[in-house]
């Protein structure tokens, strides 16, 4: 393993009711609070309601920033900033998915910082200490957001999608409550079944030697996922499957798999080129390119894909070389994939070959993609049209 640093300060409130532990928990950070969420399904659910129930309860001042996009916008952050600097706040409450929390954490580290925030995004500034603290109530599992320092925003004056990691901008807490999923549409469900697998794959295939635990860990994650997802997309309003998949979320992407090792962000990295040009699902975009990223680690070291056959899809190894194994796994991924009814194909999207050089150049931003298997540009490129 190498030596590592592991800190991670969110609570999480989780289960039924939750929503209700906000008065006891906000008092602490002060009442004048901006509430960030996303294009209307809080309203639509009634949680918007019970928020803003609970605000009151606590006499907080609420300050609305509402309409963040799915792949949320810089615009959209440096509203937030300026009504946190306009109006005094101390506290940023994110309600929705991943999209409104990164924003959060985008405004959140913003606010301190005299320069422009893309530095911050873009990782040639530090998020400052001193950023607004945040909380969150989760309404879609997949990103892990609600327990990580991530934030991916995207400039779409330049096309481009970048994040930054900072343990200042983890949420203080975060309420899981598995009711608040049941809205979320089979399409949104599917995405964030193949967001978790991809998250853990990017920390499986890792750069560094013996982390025997972390790889278990991330394959207990695989099947639970495996075993779940075909039935909740079946059966949205069913609350133990939705409990598994919302924790199948938090614990692929809060820093527990990754302990040691040394990622490979390269499915992310690609998929946030063909978001930022042309403003797909981020779940969507990644069950495409997983399977030929794969194909490609595949044809360089096919051992860790086999690996993941044998022990996640229940491949027999007898008799079979590594690379045949790997081949299995990838058509294993595609059918499961394909089962819960994820997209396969870019031009599913209706995207075809006209912005293969600018998504090759956006993916490229990133100083090195690949770390398990270093990607050059033309293997980027290479991956990109095999996804049309
Ligand atoms: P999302 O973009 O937050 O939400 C997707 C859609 O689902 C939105 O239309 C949203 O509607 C809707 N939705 C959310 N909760 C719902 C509910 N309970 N009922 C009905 N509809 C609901 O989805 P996401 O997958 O969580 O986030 C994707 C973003 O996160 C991408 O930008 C991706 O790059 C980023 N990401 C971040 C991390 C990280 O570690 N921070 C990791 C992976 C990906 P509303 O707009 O009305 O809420």
């Amino acid at each position: 393993m190498d030596n590592f640093e592991f800190h991670n300060h969110t609570k999480i409130l989780f289960g039924k009711g939750q929503v209700s532990s906000l008065k006891n928990e906000l008092p602490a950070y002060g009442n004048r609070v901006l509430l960030v969420y996303g294009s209307g399904s809080i309203k639509k659910s009634g949680l918007y309601d019970k928020v803003i129930r609970e605000l009151k309860e606590i006499d907080a001042t609420v300050i609305e920033l509402a309409g963040v996009e799915p792949n949320p916008r810089l615009t959209t952050v440096n509203k937030g900033i300026n009504l946190i600097r306009e109006n005094q706040l101390d506290f940023i409450l994110a309600v929705g998915g991943g999209s409104v929390i990164d924003s959060a954490k985008a405004i959140a580290a913003g606010v301190p910082y005299d320069g422009d925030v893309w530095d911050i995004i873009t990782s040639k500034a530090k998020a400052p200490s001193n950023s607004v603290p945040i909380g969150t109530v989760l309404t879609i599992a997949g990103t892990g957001s609600e327990m990580n320092g991530n934030s991916v925003i995207t400039d779409w004056d330049t096309n481009t999608k970048a994040f930054f990691n900072s343990n200042h901008v983890l949420p203080r807490f975060s309420i899981l409550d598995p009711e608040l999923t049941f809205s979320v549409p089979r399409d949104q469900t599917v995405y964030g079944s193949v967001d978790i697998m991809a998250h853990v794959f990017e920390q499986y295939f890792h750069a560094s030697s013996n982390a025997p635990l972390q790889e278990r860990i991330g394959e207990a994650i695989l099947s639970t996922v495996i075993e779940t997802a075909p039935k909740l997309v079946n059966e949205l309003n069913n609350y133990e499957y939705r409990e598994v998949m919302l924790l199948n979320g938090t614990l692929a992407l809060n820093g527990l798999t990754v302990m040691g090792v040394n990622p490979d962000w390269a499915t992310h990295l690609i998929e946030h080129a063909v978001s930022a040009v042309h403003d797909i699902p981020h779940g969507g975009g990644i069950a495409i390119i997983a399977p030929h990223w794969m194909e490609h680690v595949a044809s360089v070291r096919p051992e860790k894909v086999a690996q993941l056959g044998v022990r996640v899809f229940g491949l027999d190894k007898a008799g079979k070389t590594d690379a045949e194994l790997a081949a299995e796994t990838i058509q294993s991924l595609r059918e499961f994939w394909k089962s819960i009814g994820a997209p396969t194909k870019l031009s599913d999207y209706g995207i075809d070959d006209k912005e293969i050089e600018l998504m090759t150049e956006r993916a490229m931003l990133a100083e090195q993609i690949g770390n398990y298997v270093p990607l050059t540009k033309e293997d980027v490129r290479k991956i990109l049209r095999n996804s049309l």
